[in-house]
Parts: C-alpha cells; sequence; structure tokens
C-alpha cells in the first residue's frame, strides 16, 4: 500500500448540465478551479450510459452501452491528473424503473439532472501506468 496525507482545501457543490456529459462536467469543474486531487460523490439521472469492466485476465476494459434513462442512485470518484490532463475517475451505481441496477466504471453519460459535491485537496494526486495491473495508477 502507498499513502500520503493530503490537506482539504475547499468543497464545491455542482449542478450539472443537462446535455452536458456527467464525467466531463466534473473534469471542467476541477479545471476550472484549478483541482488536480479530489474526491467527489453525486446522484441525479442520465439519459444513456457508457460503462467499462476492465477484464483482469486480458487486461483490458470492456464497454457496455445503455441507451436508456437510468437513476443515478450513486456516484463516487477522485480527480487526478493523467498524462498532464485532470481525470475525473468516476464509478457509479444506475438504477432502472423496476429498481433493478447496472453498476462499474463509468466512462460517459448523458446528464439529466445531477448533484455533485466535491472535495478538493491541496497536493496534486498523479497517475502513472503500473506495469502489474496495466491500470493508470496513483503514484
Ligand atoms: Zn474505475
Amino acid at each position: 500500500m502507498q499513502y500520503q496525507a493530503v490537506t482539504p482545501r475547499e468543497a464545491y457543490l455542482a449542478r450539472l448540465e443537462t446535455g452536458a456529459d456527467w464525467r466531463a462536467e466534473i473534469e471542467s469543474l476541477a479545471k476550472a478551479e484549478g483541482i488536480e486531487a479530489g474526491w467527489f460523490n453525486g446522484m441525479g439521472a442520465v439519459e444513456d450510459a457508457v460503462i467499462w469492466f476492465y477484464d483482469q485476465t486480458k487486461k483490458e476494459y470492456e464497454a457496455v452501452e445503455f441507451d436508456e434513462p437510468l437513476e443515478v442512485a450513486a456516484c463516487v470518484g477522485n480527480v487526478s491528473v493523467l498524462d498532464g490532463e485532470v481525470f475525473a475517475h468516476t464509478h457509479a451505481v444506475l438504477s432502472r424503473p423496476d429498481g433493478e441496477t447496472v453498476a462499474g466504471h463509468l466512462d460517459a453519460a448523458t446528464v439529466f439532472a445531477g448533484e455533485v459535491c466535491l472535495q478538493a485537496f491541496e497536493e496534486p494526486l498523479v497517475r502513472e501506468f503500473d506495469e502489474t495491473t496495466e491500470l493508470d495508477l496513483w503514484l
């Protein structure tokens, strides 16, 4: 395990724009406020979603697309820097009208409505390629 102490700075409450991309909205907020490390949670609804699942044997992401309205029952993620750009690593549990859920790594989703709380930290968090998992992990 690697760990570091971080210093909280501002926390931000954001209402995401209808029709925008869920993850891009969080990255826009981070860019606008100069946030290079943070932790967020959110809730709301999306019009569609692309969820990625990481196959640990093939070491590849597999995308699953959902072209239907879904409730964002829970969303959690963090902000870090990947290849010099702000990246919002985002996971979500999305629900259907009958309460059934799909969940995973949220690559993209069209916002219907969204509310996010982003806690920013002073120390930048940087990702780099990890040979073992073949994922971009925190340094
Ligand atoms: Zn993920």
